[in-house]
C-alpha cells in the first residue's frame, strides 16, 4: 500500500523550514500531498494563487509531491486523499501546546489518520513565516531564510504596501 501524507499549512509564504520537513517527510511517507489552506476567514499576506506558484517554483526539485488546496476539516480532508499521515513541523516548545491540542482533537474526529511529527533542522527552529513578513516589512535582509522567489515576492508586495 502507497503512504500518503498530506502537508496542511497555510505557507504564506512558503520558507526553507517548510522545505526542510517535506524534504524529510519524503523519506517516510511515497507520496506527500502539500495542502494550502483557504479558509476565506483567516487574513492572508498572499493571495491563495500567489501561495501556490511560490510552492511549485520552490519544490520543483523534489519528486512525489503534489500542491492541493483544501478547507474543511484536515481530516476529512485527509481521508479524501486516502492519506494516512498528516504531517506537521515541530520548531521550537512554541508549537507544542497548539500542535498537541491539534492533533488530540484530528485523532478523535478520525482515529484512522496518524498526525506525524518531524522536527525541523536546527537552521530553521526560528523561523517562521510570520517573522519572516515582519523582517521583511520594515526592509530586514530575509536572504537564505526563503527560496529566492518567495524573497523577490514579499520585496514586490511591501512596495505595494507601505509601511
Ligand atoms: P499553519 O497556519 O497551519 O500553522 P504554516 O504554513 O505556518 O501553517 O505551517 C505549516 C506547517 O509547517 C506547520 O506544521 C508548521 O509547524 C510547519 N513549519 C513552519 N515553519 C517551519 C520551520 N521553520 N520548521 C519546521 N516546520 C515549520
Amino acid at each position: 500500500m502507497q503512504k500518503i501524507a498530506i502537508y496542511p499549512g497555510s505557507f504564506d509564504p512558503v520558507t526553507n523550514g517548510h522545505l526542510d520537513i517535506l524534504e524529510r517527510g519524503l523519506k517516510l511517507f511515497d507520496k506527500i500531498i502539500v495542502a494550502i489552506l483557504t479558509n476565506p476567514g483567516k487574513k492572508f499576506l498572499f493571495p491563495l494563487e500567489e501561495r501556490r506558484e511560490m510552492l511549485e517554483v520552490s519544490m520543483k526539485r523534489f519528486s512525489n509531491v503534489e500542491i492541493d488546496t483544501f478547507d474543511g476539516l484536515t481530516v476529512d480532508y485527509a481521508s479524501q486523499q486516502n492519506a494516512q499521515g498528516i504531517l506537521r513541523g515541530l520548531r521550537a516548545l512554541s508549537d507544542f501546546e497548539y500542535e498537541f491540542q491539534m492533533a488530540l482533537m484530528n485523532r478523535r474526529l478520525n482515529r484512522e489518520v496518524q498526525t506525524v511529527f518531524l522536527m525541523t533542522g536546527l537552521r530553521w527552529i526560528y523561523t517562521s513565516s510570520s517573522i519572516i513578513k515582519q523582517a521583511a516589512q520594515f526592509g530586514g535582509s530575509i536572504k537564505g531564510m526563503v527560496p529566492p522567489l518567495v524573497e523577490k515576492k514579499i520585496r514586490e508586495k511591501y512596495r505595494q504596501i507601505p509601511v
